[in-house]
């Protein structure tokens, strides 16, 4: 037996015992991501990245559905023109990366490389929107920005990563609230059906919002260790930034208006989601709907006759129906068992000599480890149906953990209490101070997620002051 095929894959740390830890095992023993050369940098590696190329397909095309289009603007940001917005400048700035020099020249003004592009798409706007049969704008970039992050982790919090952007132009503020509305509930259906991950859908409080926005929507969901992550927000800007930008059209009685706008963003920190939603302590586990390979074919016995044969042919019968792949390399079984656990692919179809005399697959599923005899002339009917059936667990199975994990709060003792002994979701009633909101933070580290869409009446006063109440906060530790 070569030495080759005595390498089993290296176990990750227990989730129990580090979560961190675990954490940082599963992304380089998954191979979704290096270290680059800069601190906070990161290479995604080929499977990283064809998992984040399956949700950026299935939201781009609900971005194209909904009647938007792609467009691709520069890197670069004069400093003059990031400074034109005062609160978004203020919000920013301490991350912003700056050029100073080309070649051996300094510059006569830093440039900073993006960090959101906001003002970018204004400038343009207000250069390009004269009259209400220009509106509305409804552009979307796919591209990658740079905030200097003091501490990084890959996915979760890095100094350059990938998202999308989308920036909107609109007649009224009334569309453009619409329109907020609308890509929250996009962002809120891929996450939920292709990535299994339930959300709580929200506005932001003042504090939290987006640095120059009327509001911000957001969806957060919950990671195994009971801390939250904020998973796509949508903004509303009012007419903020037209007026600093100076955007402006002549509506149907010829009169000038300040434009309407909205921003909204997803970025590969829902990576980080997808690890710590679904991940175990055998690896990743991918959602069937975004996994690039959905099954893998391990075929047992290789070496006798016929089996690889009969492996290549049904990886070439089930090829049209799932995306399928097949190991036919002489790494043992047992060594392909965990690397495709490692990698989280849904379904393992294994194939031997007994299987083949019997005309039947053993399918085993990632997310519980039950395994089938299947016939083959079931297989195409029955392997669709399994991967629906894995999504479908996966979610609910993250969906009774949130729901465990949430928590009511009607006083601070309690709502130290549940942070520190349990974590997850706090539901209490705020008063609406941001005083009450920053004493919390201080306190107790957590922060205000969202006020949630749903609202309900957990009590008559405020957590933190005792004063009248006005409305519910979902409060947590998070990302
Ligand atoms: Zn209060």
């Amino acid at each position: 037996m070569g030495k080759k095929n005595k390498q089993f894959v290296e176990k990750v740390t227990a989730m129990e015992d580090d979560f961190a830890q675990w954490y940082t095992d599963v992304v380089k023993q998954a191979e979704l991501v290096d270290y680059g050369q800069v601190r906070g940098t990161m290479i995604i590696k080929p499977y990283g990245y064809a998992i984040w190329e399956n949700i950026k397909d299935e939201l781009d095309r609900m971005f194209k559905e909904t009647g938007h289009s792609n467009v691709a603007f520069p890197l670069f940001i004069p400093e003059s023109l990031l400074q034109k917005e005062k609160d978004h400048v203020e919000g920013f700035a301490p991350e912003v990366a700056w050029v100073t020099h080309g070649g051996d020249d300094e510059l006569a003004e830093r440039i900073a490389v993006r960090p959101t592009s906001e003002v970018l798409f204004c400038d343009y706007y207000s250069k390009n929107i004269h009259s209400y049969r220009d509106l509305p704008k409804l552009y979307n970039q796919w591209g990658n920005v740079v905030r200097w992050e003091k501490t990084t982790r890959p996915f979760l919090r890095s100094s350059e990563f990938h998202w999308q952007e989308g920036h909107t132009a609109h007649a009224t503020d009334e569309e453009a609230s619409q329109e907020t509305n609308q890509m929250l509930e996009v962002y809120a259906s891929l996450v939920e059906e292709y990535l299994a991950i339930p959300v709580l859908k929200g506005r932001k409080t003042d504090k939290e919002k987006f640095a120059g926005a009327k509001y911000t929507l957001t969806i957060e969901s919950l990671m195994h260790d009971g801390k939250a992550l904020q998973s796509g927000t949508s903004h509303h800007f009012g007419s903020g930034f037209a007026e600093a930008f100076d955007i402006t059209y002549l509506d149907e009685n010829g009169e000038s208006q300040f434009v309407h706008q909205t921003s909204w963003g997803l970025s590969t920190r829902i990576m980080g989601a997808l690890i710590m939603v679904h991940g175990d302590n055998r690896g990743l586990v991918v959602p069937p709907r975004i996994a690039p390979t959905q099954a893998m074919i391990v075929p047992i016995a290789q070496h006798k006759e016929g089996v690889l044969d009969k492996a290549y042919a049904l990886r070439d019968q089930l090829k049209d129906i799932v995306r399928v792949d097949i190991d036919g390399s002489d790494k043992m079984p047992g060594w392909k068992f965990n690397e495709y656990e490692m990698k989280g692919i849904p379904v393992r179809i294994e194939m031997g000599p007994k299987d083949i005399e019997k005309d039947q697959v053993v399918l085993a599923r990632r997310d519980t480890g039950e395994k089938e005899f299947v016939p083959l002339s079931d297989l195409e009917e029955r392997l669709p149906a399994l991967l629906e059936e894995v999504q479908q667990n996966l979610y609910n199975k993250a969906l009774a953990h949130r729901n465990e994990m949430t928590t009511i709060a009607t006083d601070m003792n309690n709502f130290k209490q549940t942070l520190d002994e349990k974590g997850g979701f706090i539901k209490a009633m705020w008063c609406g101070d941001m005083k009450c909101e920053e004493k919390i933070k201080e306190d107790t580290t957590a922060t205000s997620r969202c006020i949630p869409f749903e609202q309900e009446k957990v009590a008559d006063t405020c957590v933190c002051c005792g004063k009248e109440a006005k409305e519910l906060v979902i409060w947590a530790k998070a990302y």
